[in-house]
């Protein structure tokens, strides 16, 4: 196990794939971190070092399997995003396929040579679980941010989301393609996106550092969480970063941007502020970018490297979260097709084809509620996609 502390720049550092890996006395649940899938996102990284060198140091039960894994490991050595593209927008099915048969096209950029040692990795993890695997995906944000989760929009996801002490921002899988907690909730495994805070803030460790202690809790992984000191101080270190927070928000829009349209967000935007519908939120070089509509910011972009904006965010009460529950585990969506203008897709399982004509009477809400989450346009249609429970 290779352990590195120190507070000196990454750079300087030797960091190899794995961070940890501990086996626990009997079979269990497998959790797997993965941290800096973004290279210039440290904090996650530190995290699983400070959690692999207390556990070593505290020895406390464990079942089953605890690994850590580095993401971008090339692109952390320069603390850069990326090398040539963003590593978590590597996981198509096809891009996996090709890895996994070592194609030789298979290695197009820089980091298909990282996603297939990632990948070589998270299969053998995966081959040897004995029980549930679960994985914790930390990152940070180029803006000052609280810390708070993303979650792939299944009910056993979101399960596991709502243990932990932090907003939950729903529907952002809408916006980004094929990441890795994407692919993995393909593969079964029940998936964490978690936003530790900005990416050099030294409270973005602690808060990353908690949420793989909580983690290991609920997971099951620790065997007598209740005597684990850092579990507890885990749960109040988040609760006190994200007091008066709501628990659950939904994606509203993302502002895309286009290969060198002049972006700047305006600066001092703080994730979560609330904003109001025409607030001046930045430029291109097409002009001013105003709020679409009222509602919270998150993820302003402060850095060079990425496509992301900004997004609009607004506050999903606890009301529609249970409802959104009900209504899947009473399978109410089995039901849709029987509106007008809504058919399944008898070759896509989980699919739904709904007429434009018709699509915009219905408030897309009703099929967010019932886990459509995926939608694209073809044809005169609207798809939409839903994950398998
Ligand atoms: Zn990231």
């Amino acid at each position: 196990m290779s352990i590195v502390v120190s507070t000196e720049p990454l750079i300087a550092l030797e960091v190899d794939r794995l961070v940890g890996q501990l086996a626990g006395e009997a079979a269990g649940p497998t959790l797997l971190c993965t941290a800096s899938l973004h290279g210039n996102e440290p904090a996650g990284l530190r995290a699983l070092q400070k959690v692999f060198a207390r556990l070593e140091a505290e020895r406390p039960r464990m079942r089953g399997e605890f690994i850590g894994l580095v993401g971008n490991l090339s692109a952390v050595s320069l603390g850069e995003r990326f090398i040539d593209s963003d590593l978590n927008r590597h996981w198509s099915p096809a891009k996996v396929a090709a890895l996994r048969a070592r194609r030789a096209d298979a290695l197009e950029d820089a980091e298909d040579l990282e996603a297939g040692q990632l990948l070589e990795e998270i299969d053998s993890a995966a081959a040897r679980a004995r029980g549930e695997v679960y994985c914790l995906d930390l990152h940070s944000t180029s803006g000052e941010s609280p810390p708070f989760a993303t979650a792939m929009d299944t009910l056993r996801n979101r399960r596991f989301a709502l243990r932990f002490p932090v907003p939950h921002v729903l529907g952002l899988e809408e916006h980004l393609d094929h990441t890795l907690l994407d692919h993995l909730d393909g593969e079964g495994f029940i998936t964490l996106g978690f936003e530790g805070g900005q990416h050099d803030d030294p409270r973005s460790v602690d808060h990353c550092e908690a949420a793989v202690w909580l983690a290991l809790a609920e997971t099951g992984v620790l065997i007598e969480p209740d005597g684990v000191p850092a579990v507890e101080e885990a749960r109040k270190r988040l609760a006190a970063a994200t007091t008066g927070l709501p628990q659950a928000v939904e994606v509203r829009y993302r502002h895309g941007l286009r290969e060198d349209d002049g972006f700047e967000m305006l600066p001092g935007f703080v994730s979560f502020q609330t904003i109001s519908e025409g607030d001046l939120l930045g430029r291109n070089d097409r002009g001013e970018l105003r709020a679409p509509e009222g509602g919270g910011i998150l993820m302003p972009l402060y850095q060079r490297q990425g496509d992301d904006g900004f997004f609009v965010i607004r506050k999903f009460s606890a009301f529609w979260l249970t409802l959104s529950s009900t209504l899947r585990q009473l399978r109410v969506d089995a039901l849709l097709p029987l509106l007008p203008g809504v058919h399944r897709d008898l070759d896509r399982p989980g699919t739904l084809r709904i007429d434009r004509h018709v699509a915009r009477f219905y408030a897309l809400q009703i099929f967010h509620l019932a886990g459509y989450r995926k939608k694209r346009i073809e044809g005169d249609q609207l798809v939409v996609t839903r994950r398998k429970e």
